[in-house]
């Protein structure tokens, strides 16, 4: 089965948040700078360590 072609969708559509890297859950949503992250926090942790980590 080839399961790695659903992998290129990940990057239209955005999955896991990209402050902690989980996947995101719809009840918590946090809608920055056009990408989704679970919290604020998220979104501030991914925005301080912007190019540090992959
Ligand atoms: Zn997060």
């Amino acid at each position: 089965m080839a399961a790695e072609e659903t992998k290129q969708a990940e990057v239209e559509k955005q999955t896991n948040c990209p402050g902690c890297g989980k996947p995101l859950k719809k009840l918590k949503i946090y809608y920055r700078d056009g990408k989704f992250y679970c919290t604020k926090k998220c979104w501030i942790k991914a925005k301080t360590s912007k190019g540090k980590e992959e």
